[in-house]
């Protein structure tokens, strides 16, 4: 009996308080309350009136002591920087805004430098869907076709134009096609130097896809290749999977399904919200052990299925029936409804893929962490022998060459 009372009062006493979350809540309104009134600077950009914190204005400083031009970084001293710094004159031109601190350091902006790093919600969309990354547009397999692009292998060797093309379309929809590639085991080189270079995995720089018997992966087998991506036992998974084909089947099946796991993530959130989060949830572990040209691995790596980031965005999918282990990392009352929300994710992604197939010439570029792609089975014969040869590409350096070659050919000012 008193032990219920003092629990019962430790209740009371504990709701009369206000939670850790309000008062994070309460602190966070006074910080933003007195940024607001003491310590922006708003600026008239063109008849738009935008806001800059102090400190960001005189840290982010573009002049010859502040910022390396050439190193395009900044070599502001911080050890004698201060972030209570406050304007002492400012001057609107045409062109720029100068600030004259108290410190008596005077600053120049570039206005439409200023305006792409304007802090609206609105001008932080704008920066990031444009220059950060393009936003991409999630499609259904009935959509294939008109999302589906092609592009001339020679015309993206000679034009920075059809490259920055291609590699948009790339990044937007996750899939692109490139035709009318030369018959050699080397040709994809040349379309990867255009980005940067390969990603090296223990199946080496390139690889090579055709039926081996006794083969250390699924992948080189005729027989029908379920959807998956490809190394999600990688911490630093392949971004892209660029795979030429150089002799296609003559039989039937050989197809490729492609299916964007981005639109099914979405359907399952809508339609199946409790096996969402378990596959956003369930950290899952992903393997792959054997030997590859006499060099052993044994590769682990723990990530769930749809991997989000704070914003809820998806950033990675993890997908692949013969390489997850069998070591499961959750609780054991997970595992059944996981195996349910697994089994639904799958069939969705059936059901949305896209079919199509390549033939000799053409380089499919598929988006590996985002798409989820498989083969239907099919047969080889004495002189026709199916054969793909394989390189990765990771994002970062699609999302680089993409930057450089927006700022070589748009031509806008204040990028970087
Ligand atoms: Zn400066």
């Amino acid at each position: 009996m008193f032990a219920l009372r003092l629990a019962t009062r430790a209740k009371h006493f504990a709701q009369s308080l206000p939670s850790a979350a309000t008062i994070k809540l309460i602190h966070i309104q006074n910080v933003l309350h007195k940024n607001k009134t003491d310590d922006l600077l708003n600026v008239d950009i063109r008849g738009e009136s935008l806001q800059f914190p102090y400190v960001w204005l005189r840290e982010n400083c573009q002049c010859e002591q502040c910022y390396h031009t050439t190193a395009k970084s900044r070599i502001l001293d911080w050890s004698k920087f201060d972030v209570n710094v406050k304007p002492k004159d400012v001057s609107n031109h045409q062109n720029y805004l100068q600030v004259t601190w108290d410190d008596g350091h005077t600053s120049q902006y570039n206005l439409n430098w200023l305006k792409l790093r304007g802090f609206t919600p609105e001008h932080q969309k704008y920066y990031t869907d444009t220059i950060y990354k393009p936003k991409k547009i999630t499609w259904h397999g009935d959509e294939f076709h008109k999302i589906f692009s092609k592009h001339d292998y020679n015309e993206i060797l000679n034009s920075d134009e059809a490259l920055y093309n291609w590699l948009h379309q790339f990044s937007v929809y996750g899939v692109a096609l490139i035709q009318n590639t030369p018959d050699s085991e080397t040709s994809v080189d040349a379309i990867v130097n255009k980005i940067g270079f390969t990603k090296r995995t223990h199946y080496g720089v390139k690889f090579v896809v055709r039926n081996v018997p006794n083969t250390s992966n699924v992948a080189y087998l005729s027989s029908n290749l379920q959807l998956h991506t490809d190394l999600p036992y990688y911490e630093y998974c392949p971004g892209t999977n660029l795979l030429h084909c150089l002799v296609q089947t003559k039989s039937l099946g050989g197809e490729n399904l492609l299916s964007d796991c981005h639109y099914t993530a979405r359907y399952m959130e809508k339609h199946h919200p409790e096996q969402y989060k378990l596959l956003t949830d369930t950290e899952i572990e992903w393997r792959d052990v054997g030997v590859e040209d006499g060099n052993e691995f044994f590769k682990l790596y723990r990530e769930p299925v749809i991997r989000l980031d704070r914003h809820g965005e998806i950033t990675r999918i993890n997908f692949s029936i013969p390489q997850r282990g069998s070591q499961f990392p959750g609780p054991i009352e997970t595992v059944k409804p996981w195996y349910e929300a697994h089994r639904n994710f799958l069939a969705l992604n059936h059901k949305f893929a896209a079919r199509f197939k390549t033939k000799a010439g053409d380089i499919l570029c598929f988006d590996n962490i985002r798409l989820l792609h498989g083969r239907n089975a099919y047969e080889d014969s004495e002189n026709n022998v199916r054969q793909l040869i394989g390189a990765y590409v990771d994002w970062d350096e699609i999302y680089s060459r993409l930057r450089c070659l927006k700022v070589k050919l748009k031509n806008e000012d204040g990028i970087c």
